[in-house]
């Protein structure tokens, strides 16, 4: 029974949203623009807490604000930090320099179907200027290597793959249904070629789930 707003005067964002994830589940989440997906991902991952209701793991009350639940967490979003150095560091983001596993990180590179040129190497391809020498393909596909290096529990991707064309979308989409396997995935997305492998499909309007099917 969880509702949300962002502050005490406005409206609620969310209402009454009453919905259970089973592990090892895919959850896919649709609905129109402003419909209040981004801000159900962010209360799973504990960015923001619910204003009324509880979130529960298992029968006990959550506090999703914690490293414990985070660390769990891969979260893919359109909304998402790149610092200038090293592109295989950037994929192991938040690591420190000397612990980060290169081929580890190169391989999720790959596995993102991260574009490059036979004239560049993965391994020293330097980010200036917080991304500006990459495409967008480029950088939603770091993100993506980075929930693949992550190896989360839990996968949430918020439409990571609508920046990408049909084909390259289709590429990344073979190495996400590979990542998600065995894993609870929730995933916003438009396309139905995306949502096509969910357990249950859930279409937000204005705040509240109108519509929870499985198929
Ligand atoms: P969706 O992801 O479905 O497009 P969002 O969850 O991003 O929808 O947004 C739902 C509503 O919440 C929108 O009306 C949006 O303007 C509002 N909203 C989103 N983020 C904030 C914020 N940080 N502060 C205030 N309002 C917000
Ligand atoms: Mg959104």
């Amino acid at each position: 029974n969880v509702s949300f707003k962002y502050n005490i005067d406005d409206e609620y964002i969310l209402e009454n949203i009453n919905l259970t994830i089973e592990k090892g589940s895919i959850i896919a989440i649709t609905g129109e623009s402003g419909s209040g997906k981004s801000t159900f991902v962010d209360l799973i991952c504990g960015l923001i807490m619910p204003s009324e209701g509880s979130i529960l793991l298992d029968k006990y009350k959550a506090n999703l604000n914690n490293k414990f639940w985070k660390n769990k967490i891969g979260y893919v979003t359109q909304d998402y930090y790149i610092s200038d150095g090293l592109l295989i560091n950037n994929v192991a983001f938040g690591i420190d320099e000397i612990d980060i596993n290169k081929k580890h990180a190169i391989k999720s590179l790959n596995d993102s179907k991260f574009p490059i040129t036979s004239y560049q190497s993965i391994e020293n391809f330097k980010l200036i200027e917080h991304g500006k020498n990459l495409s967008g393909g480029q950088r939603q596909r770091i993100a993506i290597a980075r929930a693949l290096y992550k190896n989360a529990e839990i996968l949430i991707f918020d439409e990571a793959t609508s920046a990408l064309d049909t084909e390259s979308e289709r590429q990344v989409q073979l190495a996400l249904d590979t990542m998600m396997k065995g894993k609870t995935s929730i995933v916003v997305a438009h396309r139905l070629s995306t949502i096509i492998n969910a357990d249950i499909i859930i279409v937000f309007k204005k705040g509240e789930i109108v519509e929870a099917g499985s198929h």
